[in-house]
């Protein structure tokens, strides 16, 4: 029996931890769709392609062979070949992506990656429209979000923590562009599916959250 868990949400609302810890505890394999727009995002960086040219993105994008590979567990994304995990965390790749992303050709690109996954094997995915467009007859959906400023807080302390000086209030504006910007896409925006059970982490800790999810994916599938 295969299932599918989806996971969608706004940046820094938790998502790739709870993800990764459902997928665990489910022996699941965990999707992180984001990696792959980020793959994306690294090749564009690579082209000298301007993030605020559509044009130039869809003519670029098919050039970027993007696949999934799993080593111990963890996802490695390959660019044409090649291993790019090390890149995927910068906030220029980051943004890259965002911008990116909203691309139809990009989105397209990337479609059949992400189904193809989720058909031949029990998968935890997330990203912002897998319950709505990528799955959508997952078996559970959760749209898991929180305030803004919880999720400021949270990059911020992740930042200070890796030595890396920076401003709670621009880490906030930032987070709030790129939701404005995954939620009023034309193109598969960020959105709750109907179906998807809301999860507002703003005052729940990562066990909480997880053990309420694997609650709903117990409940519905009865298992
Ligand atoms: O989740 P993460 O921050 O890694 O995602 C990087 C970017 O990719 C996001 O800003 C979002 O715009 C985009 N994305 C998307 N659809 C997904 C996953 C990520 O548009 N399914």
């Amino acid at each position: 029996m295969v299932y599918n868990i989806a996971i969608d949400g706004p940046a820094g609302a938790g998502k790739s931890t709870i993800a990764r810890r459902v997928a665990k505890e489910l022996a699941f394999i965990y999707v992180d769709t984001g990696a792959m727009y980020r793959a994306m995002a690294c090749y564009l960086l690579d082209q000298k392609i301007d993030g605020q040219d559509p044009d130039a993105i869809a003519a670029a994008c098919s050039g970027a062979d993007i696949s999934i590979e799993y080593k111990s567990g963890e996802q490695i994304v390959l660019l044409n070949q090649e291993n790019v995990n090390s890149r995927l965390r910068t906030e220029a790749v980051g943004n890259m992506a965002s911008l990116s992303s909203a691309n139809p050709k990009v989105r397209e690109h990337l479609l059949g990656l992400q189904r193809g996954l989720a058909a031949s094997q029990s998968v935890v995915m997330d990203g912002r429209d897998i319950g709505t467009t990528i799955l959508p007859d997952a078996d559970v959906k959760i749209y898991l979000t929180a305030s803004s400023f919880t999720r400021a807080r949270r990059r911020y302390k992740e930042l200070l923590e890796k030595g890396e000086t920076c401003n709670l209030e621009e880490i906030q504006k930032d987070i709030e562009e790129r939701d404005r910007r995954d939620m009023n896409r034309e193109i598969s925006p960020l959105r709750q599916a109907e179906d998807a059970v809301l999860v507002d982490s703003s005052e729940m800790t990562i066990d909480e959250v997880v053990a309420a999810i694997l609650d709903i994916f117990r409940e519905k599938t009865k298992q």
